[in-house]
């Protein structure tokens, strides 16, 4: 019988891999990184961008352009994590908030109707956040750093992560995350960052159990609305919590003596919402916060990192030479909007000249630069 041909033995890995010659820059090179020796780079966000659509990869990491309009909104994500990261370092979150308000408070009248109230409604979800762990057990080791570790061919993976937490039960990663809605358990078990990043911690020397996903709605609990006739508050369904709810009825009773009214439903509701105050191992019920906490095993963390290794291989080896060539997502509803080069794409496609586009919508930048930047800044202005 024949023997089969020799190259069906060579995985696709190791072919990959023969790609990858000393000296190879791959799709970023840090020449600061490694002590100055220099290393490519790679990072989940790459990852997972060049998965979703290497065009995507193309225009961000060759052409490295960051669209413009990134450089001027407040990012409210950010503001939120920048008051708990002060506040986790003991530092005072009270005087940041000022000085971003400070910030926001200077920005056109148009962009201040666009964004809303946000000093407002931020310093309402931070305040509600440290109720509703003031009996939280945790001690914060670290809080946003960055931690490298190399895959099997020397590209070095680089992560930044929120929280280095440690509780009764041992070492934690975490990452603080503000949705519309809170994700399912799916997410977290499917997710490959948080299993990356734990990856490189053990590869670190650092114990860690598993990851904490510290989740907060983007909607500040909303105040209760006190009736015209300043009596009472409006019976109309509510979405808030403990501290909002009972410091509003405080101001209405101080600001109307003797005509406003707490009820007895009031207090009950009062009660209920207090009861949903975290407590390690109790049943979380608040709307607006939750802690999911996961373990994940050696092994699973060995797939999640030899699929993502073999992601990089592709990514550091892949043709962008010619942009013709350059595969792409295919068109889905929820996809469009959600890609900031759309305009780039959709202008190749139908054949028009790139560069009056690049020069108005972009500025040329590190596409990496989050590593570097302190977290919770606003968006530099370029
Ligand atoms: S619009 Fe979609 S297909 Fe086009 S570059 Fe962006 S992600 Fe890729």
């Amino acid at each position: 019988m024949a023997e089969a041909p020799q190259h069906l033995f060579v995985s696709e890995i190791e072919r990959l891999e023969s790609l990858m010659h000393d000296g190879h820059q791959g799709l970023y090179w840090d020449p600061d990184a490694l002590d100055g020796k220099g290393s490519r780079i790679i990072t989940h966000s790459m990852l997972k961008q060049f998965r979703k659509c290497p065009l995507c990869s193309y225009f961000k990491y060759v052409l490295r352009l960051k669209p413009k309009m990134l450089a001027k909104p407040l990012k409210r994500g950010t503001w939120v994590h920048a008051l708990l990261e002060e506040y986790a370092n003991g530092g005072d979150w009270e005087a940041l908030h000022a000085k971003y308000t400070d910030q926001f408070n200077r920005l056109f009248d148009e962009e201040k109707d666009y964004y809303g109230d946000m000093p407002t409604e931020i310093y309402t979800i931070v305040k509600s956040y440290m109720w509703h762990y003031k009996r939280d057990v945790w001690k914060y080791v670290a809080n946003e750093f960055t931690m490298e570790t190399p895959f099997p061919d020397g590209t070095l993976y680089r992560c930044k992560v929120d929280m280095l937490i440690e509780n009764a039960f041992g070492l934690w990663l975490g990452d603080r995350k503000t949705h519309k809605t809170l994700p399912d358990l799916s997410f977290r078990i499917r997710d490959s960052q948080s299993a990356l990043y734990l990856w490189a911690a053990r590869e670190n020397g650092l114990p860690v159990q598993g990851f904490i996903w510290d989740y907060l709605r983007w909607k500040a609990p909303s105040v209760p609305k006190l009736l015209v006739n300043r009596q009472r508050i409006s019976d109309s369904a509510l979405d808030t919590d403990y501290p909002t709810f009972v410091t509003a009825l405080k101001k209405y009773k101080a600001e109307n003596p003797g005509v406003f009214q707490i009820r007895e439903k009031d207090r009950e509701y009062a009660k209920y919402l207090q009861g949903q105050q975290y407590d390690y191992g109790k049943m979380q019920t608040s709307e607006h916060f939750r802690r999911d906490i996961l373990e994940k095993s050696d092994e699973l963390l060995d797939h999640v990192m030899m699929m993502n290794y073999h992601t990089a291989l592709r990514m550091n080896t892949y043709d962008f030479s010619d942009i013709n060539a350059i595969e792409m997502a295919d068109p889905a509803p929820s996809m469009f909007g959600g890609c900031f080069y759309e305009d780039l794409h959709i202008a190749h496609i139908m054949g028009t000249n790139l560069t009056p586009i690049i020069k108005q919508n972009y500025i040329v930048g590190d596409p990496n630069d989050y590593y570097q930047d302190r977290a919770g800044e606003f968006e530099k202005g370029k």
